[in-house]
């Protein structure tokens, strides 16, 4: 298949330089692509392939040993001294986010091990990916534990597979690209550290260059092999480029006063620890080699920042991203020299000007009839909710589930290639068989039909979608203010056990799905902030738009089990009555809790009758809470701030 060419990528400068300062120098530690759908990011990443100059690999080897420095550990080897080479182009290897571990790391037939004393190894695409590229599309969607397996592999250089005592180990050094739409929910900060440098993709702004990116696009498509050959010389020229900078980078000089300069920006930007300086200071040398020069600069130093550092520096997760050039230039001081990027001295005293001025603690009218939208109320830690019985979802700290982690509770016979023996009940299984299949020495006749494996049971992370009342009767009494902060209390909940969630608010004649499912808590506490209220009460509506939005999901994602979280006083004045779609829920099976928000001295008692229909676990306000915490807004984000710092420091 014809690949775009690199070359004939319009504009993403950023991108094209990141990929290439790691082409040229991949210890940088890859590059990560954010950027919003349909900017052809995953276009630009593949198209890297087409000017990376070809490998020499030893002929026959599934693990791409290089001719010169076999592994000495290659499951295919040990390769004969002077065994026949061949060149191949240096391959993309693609990690699908729905990947199993044995894809990923290759699998290991325990199963032949103990039956026959075989050591059978598959590779997968770690091997695969060894001295080539390792691309994740959507790697904000990668499952956590084959996170962990391809940290391990990129931090080591080796991947090491180990199942019941039977190992192999091989290397797999290789190019890490990722690419993401942040709207999708973030990457947790081990992952976003690992990357050497980020770079946002966005279509271009100028009419000019937009219409060349289609015309090109256009082109290719109609006939790529024709679209290939018009920039075959400026392909070569790129890898010619890329050779040439390799063979360059040793001679390269970071002298100290540039180190220097790398530690004033590192320490301007509150970075942790040393890895962005090093970082830095390999990427600023990799730009001067693809310049042709001897020594690192100001500006080498100056672009390896702009990539090195957005992702690294001191934020909270709520922060835009991207670096203030200023700062950068104020860290970066002058050039002794007096260069021509020399920039005047900021204005003393400019600093309180960036500090945009907001007002989100007073309720704000939009002028749209009587609505109105109510600022949030302190926020606590919310106890655990759950879905009942024992699920099969990805792994997560919310509801029972049978998983590939957590504590043995039994066992059973291998559904496909066994991967975790249960030796016990391994053993057992064959003991009655000993005499038959002619025992006399010492060990056991084990055969195929002997294995067992672990049953496992764990937690699994669920979809909490929130129905949440949004009718005129909330607003009074500042209910609404603890019904937001109640709701963001249980958002950083389903944020720190990796749930996926959802909004949906009802008032006036409808109910609004105001953020579909989403692993983004982010996109959710912000929906749920600017949430207005005001208007009538239609509850049914708003029930049956959760089971509309919640069927949806069940086709797309259906072992991810649901929870619907009703906030509401039960009551309704607009539309039909409730009690038949509640029901509808209820014989779908779907898990819901109901979360009581009627207050005042007369009260109705309708939640309880709604989570009565819905079959529901009935709960006031106050029963969420197991604990304070202080604050607001604030105290969720600084929580989730908490939360992020303490899992980087688990990596580091
Ligand atoms: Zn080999």
């Amino acid at each position: 298949m014809t690949q775009f060419p690199f070359s004939a990528i319009v504009a993403m400068d950023d991108m094209r330089l990141a990929l290439i300062l790691n082409a040229i120098s991949p210890d940088i530690g890859g590059v990560l692509v954010r950027g919003e759908k349909g900017t052809a990011k995953s276009t630009a990443v593949r198209a890297l392939t087409t000017v990376l100059p070809p490998v020499e690999v030893i002929a026959g080897c599934r693990f791409s040993c290089s001719p010169s420095a076999p592994d000495p550990q290659c499951p295919d080897g040990p390769h004969p001294a002077g065994a026949p080479a061949q060149p191949r182009p240096t391959l993309l290897v693609e990690l699908p986010v729905g990947a199993t571990e044995d894809r990923l790391t290759g699998s290991l037939d325990v199963g032949r091990a103990l039956t026959e004393g075989v050591t059978s190894f598959e590779p997968g695409l770690l091997a695969a990916a060894h001295r080539g590229v390792l691309y994740v599309d959507e790697v904000n969607l990668l499952h956590d534990h084959l996170v962990d397996l391809l940290l391990d592999a990129a931090a080591l250089g080796t991947s090491y597979v180990e199942r019941d005592g039977v190992s192999v180990r091989h290397a797999a050094r290789f190019l890490l690209v990722g690419t993401m739409n942040p709207e999708e929910g973030e990457l947790r900060p081990q992952l976003l550290d690992r990357f050497g440098l980020t770079v946002e993709a966005a279509a271009p702004r100028d009419p000019p260059a937009r219409a060349e990116v289609v015309r090109r696009r256009i082109a290719f498509d109609a006939d790529p092999a024709a679209f290939a050959a018009r920039f075959a010389d400026a392909e070569a020229e790129v890898a010619a480029s890329i050779t040439a900078a390799r063979a360059r980078l040793a001679m390269v000089v970071v002298d100290d006063a540039a180190l220097e300069q790398i530690a004033a920006v590192c320490l301007s930007f509150g970075v942790d620890g040393l890895r962005a300086d090093i970082v830095i200071a390999r990427a600023a040398a990799a730009h001067a080699a693809w310049r042709g020069a001897a020594v690192v600069t100001r500006e080498d130093i100056r672009i390896a920042s702009r990539l090195a550092l957005p992702h690294r520096r001191r934020r909270n997760p709520f922060d835009a991203p991207g670096l203030d050039e200023q700062q950068l230039d104020e860290a970066l001081g002058n050039d002794a020299d007096g260069g021509p990027d020399d920039e005047p001295d900021p204005p003393p005293g400019s600093g309180p000007d960036d500090q945009v001025a907001q007002d989100p603690a007073h309720a704000q009218s939009n002028g749209a009839g009587r609505e109105s939208v109510q600022p949030s109320g302190t926020t606590f830690r919310a106890r655990r909710l759950e879905v009942p019985g024992q699920g099969h979802g990805t792994a997560g700290r919310r509801s029972r589930a049978y998983t590939d982690g957590g504590r043995t509770v039994g066992a059973r016979p291998p559904r496909s290639v066994i991967r975790d023996v249960h030796l016990t009940a391994t053993l057992t299984a064959s003991a009655p068989h000993q005499v038959r299949r002619g025992r006399t020495g010492p060990g056991l006749v084990l055969e195929r039909a002997d294995l067992r494996e672990r049953r496992r049971e764990g937690r699994e992370s669920n979809l909490v979608l929130f129905l949440v009342d949004a009718s005129g009767s909330m607003a009074a009494r500042r209910r609404m203010e603890a019904v937001k902060g109640a709701v963001l209390s249980l958002l950083l909940d389903a944020y720190q056990r990796r749930d996926k969630v959802g909004l949906i608010c009802f008032r006036g004649a409808d109910a609004r799905l105001l953020l579909p499912p989403t692993s983004s808590v982010d996109a959710a506490a912000s929906r749920l902030e600017t949430m207005p209220t005001g208007g009538q009460t239609p509850l049914a509506a708003g029930l049956a738009e959760a089971h509309a939005t919640l069927l949806r999901e069940r086709l797309r994602d259906p072992l991810r089990r649901p929870l619907l979280v009703v906030v509401t006083d039960g009551r309704h004045t607009a539309g039909g009555e409730p009690d038949a779609a509640a029901l509808r829920l209820r014989r779908d099976g779907i898990a819901a809790v109901v979360v009581d928000c009627e207050t005042g001295p007369v009260r109705l008692g309708l939640a309880g009758v709604l989570a009565e229909a819905l079959g529901a676990e009935y709960l006031s306000l106050a029963d969420l809470s197991v604990g304070a915490l202080a604050g607001s807004v604030r105290a969720y984000r600084q929580a989730a701030r908490r939360d992020a710092a303490y899992r980087r420091e688990l990596v580091a």
